[in-house]
C-alpha cells in the first residue's frame, strides 16, 4: 500500500499531513499526486469525501515550494463553485502549508474587496476563488492571471448547474497555455468533457468511485406517506419528519436535512424550532456571516439540525454527520447520492432516511435505478399516524389540544387568510398585536403574500413546464452591471431571484 511518504511530497507537507492524523493516502491521492508532481494535467473523477482536496493541495504547495509571489500575480488558482467550498479549501490549504510558508487569498462573495485587494496587492502564492469573484476583481483591472502555474477547477459538474462553465472558459482563456491544470468533477456530463478536451494536455484521467455508488456503512429508509389531503402535503411531511427524528432519540446526534426548494429550507426549519427542535437553515440568500454562523455551530455541535438546500450543503466536509433527512426526494437523482453521502463517511455508521410521497415515484424510481438497487423501504414511527395527529391544524376544535390565546388567533388567521393554500403551521403566520389589523395593514399584508406568492413561483424550477424544459431555459443570464450588488457565486436560480427580491426590500 502506498504510503504518503513514497510519494516525493515536500517534507513540511509531509509534516503537516502527519500532523493532521492521516495515515495512509486516499486512491484519489496515491493516483493523483505523483502525476500532479511530475506537472502533468490531471483529470480527476472523484466526489466529495474521497480525499480530493488534499490531492490537489499538497502537490501544489510542494510545487509552489519553489519561487516567490509578485504583487497582482498568483502563482496558482483554485476554483470552487460555492463560497463554502472555497472556505473550506482555503481552511485545508491552510492545514498542509501551516509549515511551508506560502501566502494565500479567498476570493468569495459576502467579503469587502478592499480587504481582498491588499492580499492581491502583496502577492499571494495560492488564489482561492469561486468564478464571479475572481471575474470581478480582474474586470477591476486589481489582478492580472498570467503569472498562474497551476489552475485547479474543482466540483465542475456543479459549476455546470450552477450556470458557471462560461466563467471557467474565460478564466481559462486568461491563464498561459503553460499552465498545468488539476480539474475534478464528480461526473462526466457531454459539456464537461467538451470543456476538459479543449482545455487540459495529455491529462492522466483518474476514477475512483463510481458516481452511482451509496456507501455500505449508510442505513438507508424510504418513508413513503400519503397526506391525507393533497394539500396538506408539506405540513404531512413536516409531521413525518419531526416523529422521524423523535423516533431516532439519541441516535441523532446531529442532522442535515435537505429539501429542494430554498424557500421550503426556511420554512421546515422555522417548523421545526417552533417544535422545539435545535435547527437553522442555510442556503444562498442568507448573508455571508449568518451562513458562516451556522455552519461554525454545526461543526462544534451547538447547532444539532441543520436544514439545507443542494447547494449550499454542496461539498461541505462535516465530517461526523449521524442522519440525512430527505424532506424532498430529490428530482435529480445524482443529487440523492451526494445528499446521503453526508452521512456514514470515513467508516462511520450512518442513516438516511428519505421521505416520499405518491407524487415522487419517479423520482423515487430514477434514484433506484441509478444505485442500481432499491432504496430500503421503512415505515412510519410506532404509534404515529397522520389520521390522528392532535396538532392538525384541521382537527374539530374539541379534539385539538387546548392553545393559548396566541395560538387560537393565529389558527384562526390562517383559514380566514389563506383558505386555498394548506393551512400551514403556526410559525407561519405572526399575529403580533390582538386588536383588527387597521386597513393599511391588511394592504400591507395582501401584498406581502402577493409578493410571496410570487416568491414561490419563482422559487419552482420548473414551473409549468414538466420536467421536459428545454436546457438553455434553464441557465443564467447574468448582467455584469448587477454583479457587484449581488452575489454572483450563487446558482443561478438563486442570484436571479435575490436580485430581483432586492427592490422589494
Ligand atoms: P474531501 O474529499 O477533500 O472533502 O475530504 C474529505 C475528508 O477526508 C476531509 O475531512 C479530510 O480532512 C479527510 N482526509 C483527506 N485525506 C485523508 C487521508 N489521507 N486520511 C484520512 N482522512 C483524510
Amino acid at each position: 500500500m502506498t504510503k504518503f511518504s513514497d510519494l516525493a511530497l515536500d517534507p513540511r507537507v509531509l509534516k503537516a499531513v502527519q500532523e493532521a492524523g492521516y495515515e495512509t493516502p486516499t486512491p484519489i491521492q496515491a493516483q493523483a499526486i505523483p502525476h500532479a508532481l511530475e506537472g502533468k494535467d490531471v483529470l480527476g473523477i472523484a466526489q466529495t469525501g474521497t480525499g480530493k482536496t488534499a490531492s490537489f493541495t499538497l502537490p501544489m504547495i510542494t510545487i509552489l515550494g519553489k519561487g516567490r509571489a509578485r504583487a497582482r500575480m498568483p502563482r496558482s488558482l483554485v476554483l470552487c463553485p460555492t463560497r463554502e467550498l472555497a472556505a473550506q479549501v482555503a481552511e485545508n490549504f491552510d492545514i498542509y502549508a501551516k509549515h511551508s510558508k506560502l501566502s494565500k487569498a479567498l476570493l468569495i462573495g459576502g467579503v469587502s474587496f478592499s480587504e481582498q485587494d491588499k492580499l492581491i496587492d502583496r502577492g499571494v502564492d495560492v488564489l482561492i476563488a469561486t468564478p464571479g469573484r475572481l471575474l470581478d476583481h480582474f474586470e477591476r483591472g486589481k489582478l492580472l492571471l498570467n503569472g498562474v502555474q497551476i489552475m485547479v477547477v474543482d466540483e465542475a459538474d456543479r459549476m455546470l448547474d450552477m450556470g458557471f462553465i462560461p466563467d471557467i472558459e474565460r478564466i481559462f482563456s486568461l491563464t498561459p497555455f503553460t499552465r498545468q491544470t488539476l480539474f475534478y468533477s464528480a461526473t462526466m456530463a457531454p459539456e464537461i468533457e467538451r470543456i476538459t478536451n479543449t482545455f487540459l494536455t495529455g491529462a492522466v484521467k483518474i476514477e475512483v468511485a463510481r458516481q452511482a455508488t451509496t456507501s455500505e456503512t449508510i442505513e438507508q429508509a424510504l418513508i413513503e406517506v400519503t397526506p391525507t389531503r393533497k394539500e396538506r402535503s408539506f405540513a404531512d411531511k413536516r409531521a413525518v419528519l419531526r416523529a422521524l427524528i423523535r423516533a431516532e432519540g439519541e441516535a441523532c446526534t446531529n442532522a442535515i436535512i435537505f429539501c429542494n426548494r430554498k424557500m421550503d429550507v426556511d420554512v421546515v426549519a422555522k417548523s421545526l424550532k417552533q417544535h422545539g427542535f435545535n435547527a437553522a437553515p442555510i442556503h444562498g440568500d442568507l448573508d455571508q456571516s449568518q451562513r458562516t454562523k451556522t455552519l461554525d455551530g454545526f461543526r462544534d455541535g451547538s447547532l444539532h439540525l441543520l436544514v439545507a438546500s443542494d447547494v449550499a450543503a454542496r461539498g461541505l466536509d462535516i465530517p461526523a454527520v449521524s442522519h440525512v433527512f430527505n424532506f424532498d426526494v430529490p428530482t435529480h437523482p445524482e443529487d440523492y447520492v451526494h445528499r446521503i453521502g453526508r452521512t456514514g463517511r470515513a467508516g462511520r455508521k450512518g442513516k438516511a432516511f428519505t421521505i416520499a410521497v405518491p407524487h415522487d415515484e419517479k423520482h423515487v424510481t430514477a434514484i433506484e435505478s441509478l444505485v442500481k438497487q432499491p432504496i430500503p423501504r421503512g415505515s412510519l414511527p410506532e404509534g404515529f399516524s397522520l389520521e390522528d395527529r392532535p396538532d392538525r391544524p384541521d382537527q374539530p376544535r374539541a379534539e385539538r389540544p387546548a392553545r393559548n390565546r396566541r395560538g387560537r388567533e393565529r389558527d384562526r388567521g390562517e383559514r380566514r387568510e389563506e383558505p386555498r393554500i394548506e393551512a400551514p403551521e403556526p410559525v407561519a403566520v405572526e399575529v403580533r398585536e390582538e386588536r383588527a389589523p387597521r386597513r393599511e395593514e391588511r394592504r400591507d399584508e395582501r401584498r406581502g403574500r402577493d409578493r410571496d406568492r410570487d416568491r414561490d413561483r419563482r422559487d419552482d424550477r420548473v414551473v409549468g413546464m414538466g420536467d421536459h424544459v428545454p436546457d438553455f431555459l434553464m441557465r443564467s443570464f447574468r448582467i455584469p452591471s448587477l454583479s457587484l450588488v449581488e452575489d454572483d457565486d450563487a446558482p443561478a436560480e438563486e442570484s436571479v431571484e435575490m436580485v430581483a427580491g432586492e427592490g422589494e426590500l
